[in-house]
C-alpha cells in the first residue's frame, strides 16, 4: 500500500525551480490528491524563503483553493534545520501543518568521525527535544561539501552518503533514536530523491512504531513523479497503509 501523496515538494521561493501553479499543474497531471510544500525555512540558510510570512501565506491559500475545486489537498509545510541547541526557526514564517527537520548546516572544523558524531547528537536531541512532525532526509542529502572535490557529480555525492550511513550510523543507533521518535510521534521520511534512508532502517522504524512519511524533495517538475524508491521499498518491506502517517492528522492543525 503506497502512500498517495508527497510531502516534501520545494517552490521557487526557496531553491526550488517550480512555481505554485506549475506544482499544482503537474499533480493535477500526475494525479497525485495529496502534497505538501515544504519551502526552506531556516535561520542563516541561504536558501530560505526570503519574501513576507504574509505574501507566502496568501499565494499558498490562493493556490490551495484553485486545487481543493481539482479536488486536490493541498498542505503548507516547512523544511527547517537543528542543531543540537536548537530547531533553527526563523523569525518571519507563516503557520504551517508541519515542520520537516533536517539538518543542513554543521560546523565546519572538524575531522570526519567527530563529524558524523556531532551529526549523530544533532539527531538525538532533536528527536527527543524539539517539536516537529517529520525527521527529513536523515541518511541523504547529507551536509558533505567538506568532503567533496570540485566537479563531483550527484551520483558521487549519493554514493559518499552510502558509505558513511554504513559506516556510522549503525542499526543499534536507529533502533535507540526510533524509541524517541515513536514516543514523540516524529515520523521518518523516505527520501525519493537520494534513495534514502535504507530498508533496513526503514524496517527498524517499522518494528518500533514509528509512522513513516513519503517525499520526493522534488526542486524540479519533473522529480514529482518519481516514485521509484517507494515502489522498491515497498516490494522489501510490503508495507501497510497505517505504516504511513494521516495526513487527516494535520489538517486540523
Ligand atoms: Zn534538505
Ligand atoms: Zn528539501
Amino acid at each position: 500500500m503506497l502512500p498517495k501523496y508527497d510531502l516534501h515538494i520545494h517552490t521557487n521561493y526557496s531553491d526550488g525551480s517550480q512555481t505554485f501553479e506549475e506544482i499544482l499543474a503537474k499533480a493535477e497531471e500526475i494525479d497525485l490528491k495529496y502534497f505538501g510544500i515544504s519551502d526552506h525555512y531556516e535561520k542563516n540558510h541561504n536558501y530560505s524563503v526570503k519574501v513576507s510570512a504574509d505574501e507566502y501565506y496568501n499565494h499558498f491559500l490562493k493556490i490551495k483553493d484553485e486545487a481543493s475545486e481539482k479536488g486536490i489537498i493541498m498542505l503548507l509545510g516547512a523544511e527547517v534545520g537543528f542543531n543540537d541547541e536548537e530547531i533553527l526557526l526563523p523569525e518571519n514564517m507563516p503557520k504551517v501543518h508541519y515542520i520537516i527537520g533536517t539538518i543542513h548546516q554543521m560546523p565546519k572544523n572538524l575531522e570526519e568521525v567527530d563529524y558524523w558524531n556531532l551529526y549523530k547528537k544533532y539527531v538525538e536531541k532533536a528527536v527527543s527535544e524539539f517539536s516537529f512532525q517529520i525527521l527529513g532526509h536523515v541518511e541523504g542529502y547529507l551536509p558533505i561539501n567538506k568532503f567533496m572535490k570540485p566537479g563531483s557529480t550527484f551520483e558521487d555525492r549519493r554514493n559518499f552518503e552510502k558509505k558513511i550511513a554504513k559506516k556510522y550510523f549503525e542499526l543499534e543507533w536507529y533502533k535507540e533514536i526510533a524509541v524517541e521518535m515513536a514516543k514523540n510521534k516524529i515520523a521518518l521520511e523516505i527520501h525519493e530523491m537520494s534513495e534514502s534512508p535504507r530498508t533496513e532502517v526503514i524496517k527498524i522504524m517499522v518494528d518500533n512504531g514509528v509512522k513513516l512519511s513519503y517525499g520526493t524533495d522534488s526542486h524540479a517538475l519533473h522529480q514529482l513523479a518519481k516514485r521509484s524508491y517507494l515502489r522498491r521499498v515497498n516490494e522489501q518491506l510490503g508495507l501497510r497503509a497505517d505504516n504511513f502517517l494521516e495526513l487527516e492528522s494535520f489538517l486540523n492543525r
